[in-house]
């Protein structure tokens, strides 16, 4: 019994933690924001947080009047209840609103048990239409029941969060929300920490400059994505020019004679450390020969 134990904590111990672009140093000392499980809240600003882990990062805004809610993580009652255990650490009010940043199940996966708890779920209409169409969603319960076409404030408790719709670019019903009082944007899997690559289309690529273009005209100095510990203003700024480079090298090389079946070949993209297919490539040659 002992040696199992013993045996537990090594191999505990050998578990590396964070696979993000952190010193090793900060790498020894941060969590593991990538794991399964729900991991210990973390302050941002006096009354805002983040909860990472569960499948995806949870944002909490604490006003006098009760809790505002971004995003709750794989549907899982264990999950779901560990991120309530989480929030009740600095906060015994209620959660009353809920925002999610896209329909995808790592986001919207426990919306239902705030429901259950008193809470209205405040959603882009494109993101419950694609929630009700895309089969690994259609089933989770806890849509939106408050919904907006492309903008929206929520005010409450003294505070207003902003939701905005800037354009497809994850999914084709993304949502940025913004704390303009904390000076905080959450950008969610619009911009990938955790995965080198980011999980967008070839179709959508061509629309997230201007995405992060609307995204860096926010007043803001700290960013979150959907993974990953907190980002800043020159992280983000330095994402937006990544794009820039790529779609840049696209349009050139189309402009040399590429095809849809030869642009990867002619597109450098390993000095970005990203590694899009050529499915992406054949898809982007669609988007900007239509541009
Ligand atoms: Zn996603």
């Amino acid at each position: 019994m002992l040696q199992k134990t013993v045996l537990t904590l090594v191999l505990a111990l050998m578990v590396p933690i964070g696979t993000g672009a952190v010193s090793a140093e900060a790498r020894q000392a941060e969590p593991n924001y990538n794991s399964a499980t729900v991991g210990e809240i973390i302050q941002i600003k006096p009354d805002l947080y983040f909860v990472p882990g569960g499948g995806a990062n949870a944002v909490i805004r604490v006003t006098p009047e009760g809790l505002i809610l971004v995003d709750t993580k794989n549907p899982d009652p264990e999950i779901a209840a560990a991120l309530i255990e989480q929030i009740r650490t600095v906060s015994t009010a209620p959660v009353r609103y809920v925002l999610n940043t896209h329909h995808h199940p790592d986001h919207v996966g426990n919306n239902q048990t705030f429901v259950d708890q008193g809470a209205t779920v405040v959603g882009l209409e494109k993101m419950k239409e694609l929630w009700s169409t895309d089969r690994r969603t259609g089933e989770i319960p806890g849509q939106p029941t408050e919904t907006f076409e492309t903008d929206y404030t929520l005010t409450f408790g003294g505070i207003e969060v902003e939701a905005h719709f800037y354009g497809g670019s994850h999914t084709d019903g993304d949502t940025v929300v913004y704390f303009p009082a904390d000076g905080l944007v959450m950008v969610s899997d619009t911009t990938p920490y955790a995965r080198p690559t980011p999980g967008i289309n070839g179709t959508n690529a061509v629309l997230v400059p201007g995405l992060l273009d609307s995204v860096l005209a926010l007043d803001f100095d700290s960013a979150i994505g959907g993974r990953g510990p907190l980002m800043t203003r020159a992280e983000i700024e330095a994402y937006a020019e990544k794009w820039d480079t790529l779609l840049g090298r696209a349009r050139a090389a189309i402009s040399g004679g590429a095809t849809g079946e030869t642009l990867m070949a002619n597109v450098n993209q390993e000095d970005l450390g990203w590694t899009f297919n050529e499915n992406f490539f054949g898809q982007l040659f669609a988007a900007l020969q239509s541009e």
